[in-house]
């Protein structure tokens, strides 16, 4: 039995929380859901949106499936995610994109993995307001963090087989930080010749993977790139409803969706749980129960390709029924 921490999140989150430990529970998988609140609801009786046995939680479970939590727009509390995410230095934030058997997308052939810096960059959440017609972000970018991904990104193409690793960075402009990411990258490529290294500017990356998307295989990105470019590689393969990710640290990972707590969605059974069940088998192969994961993904297409799916994926079904329908699956499997 492994114990996990589940953050259940709010806006779509409570929903799709529900339905992926309904179909883990049905696929076998062998865990102790450690369940912890964050996020609004909790700052009114808390006093913070994270509380430190939250943290603590994580630090002692080493794993977490968290679902998405609100970020206020323009005010409020700093991110959850992102404090999440440096309280644990969870520095790598590795989010993959390919392809999904019967979601019928442009392109037949994406296979991309985005390995995004987690920690720095214009999310270090250093602003200032110099009056009331000017406000200042800054950009922080160090040699460290930006070695210490870059060598995630090779050990990763490394030990999964991919060819290349392509640096995207607007160096041309942030000449000093985006300058030093490059460099930095440039630097760990030399270890590794087995790998081929390409570099390219944000905004011409965000053409071509629009074109051909084929021709990328990892990409290494800042913060900030990182966040906005792994969502237009979401929607080259069915949205935002699909996309998996895992924030990876030295001591601890948290899995969970790329997408947002979708309110505009929230309470009406409309959501796809798709994207946290997908981090969730990443999950499971990551505690090493790598069975209830392929039974989860057998019955998962099984479903897609019985054309039960939610809207947001040319269908009709509810969260509800989808969940059902993966979990009829999973016991004919
Ligand atoms: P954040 O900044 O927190 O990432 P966001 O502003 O990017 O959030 P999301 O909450 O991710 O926004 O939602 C963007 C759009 O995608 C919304 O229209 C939402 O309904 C849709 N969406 C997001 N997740 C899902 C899902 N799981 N199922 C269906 N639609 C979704």
């Amino acid at each position: 039995m492994t114990r996990v921490t589940l953050i259940k999140g709010d806006g779509i989150g409570p929903e799709i929380s529900e339905s992926v430990v309904k179909i883990m529970k049905s696929a076998g998988a062998d865990i102790e859901w450690d369940i912890q609140t964050a996020g609004l609801d909790v700052v009114e009786k808390e006093g913070t949106p994270l509380p430190d046995r939250v943290i603590n939680s994580i630090k002692q479970n080493k794993v977490a499936l968290k679902a998405p939590i609100t970020t206020p727009i323009g005010k409020g509390f700093r991110s959850v995610n992102v404090q999440l995410r440096k309280a644990l230095e969870l520095y790598a934030n590795i989010r993959p994109c390919k392809n999904i058997p019967t979601i019928k997308t442009k392109f037949d052939n994406v296979d991309i993995v985005v390995v995004r810096e987690n920690t720095e960059d214009l999310y270090a959440g250093i602003e200032e307001k110099i009056d009331d017609n000017t406000a200042h972000s800054i950009k922080i970018i160090t040699r460290d963090a930006s070695i210490r991904i870059a060598k995630y990104a090779f050990d990763y193409a490394v030990k999964y087989d991919r060819k290349e690793v392509c640096v995207v960075t607007k160096a041309n402009i942030c000449k000093l930080s985006d300058g030093l990411f490059l460099e930095c990258a440039r630097e760990v490529a030399k270890e590794y010749p087995q790998v081929k290294f390409r570099e390219i500017l944000v905004d011409n990356c965000c053409m071509q993977l629009v074109q051909n998307p084929s021709q990328f295989d990892v990409l290494l990105l800042p913060n900030l790139y990182g966040d906005i470019v792994s969502d237009l590689t979401a929607g080259l393969i069915g949205g935002l409803g699909v996309a998996k990710s895992a924030n990876i640290g030295k001591d601890c990972a948290i899995f969970e969706a790329v997408h947002g707590s979708a309110p505009d969605i929230q309470g009406q059974d409309k959501a796809n749980p798709m994207a946290l069940l997908l981090s969730g088998v990443e999950m499971l192969k990551y505690i090493g129960q790598s069975d209830a994961a392929k039974k989860i993904e057998k019955a998962l297409f099984a479903t897609l390709n019985s054309g039960v799916r939610t809207a947001d994926i040319g269908g009709s079904a509810k969260c509800s029924e989808f969940t059902d329908e993966i979990v009829k699956n999973i016991e004919k499997v």
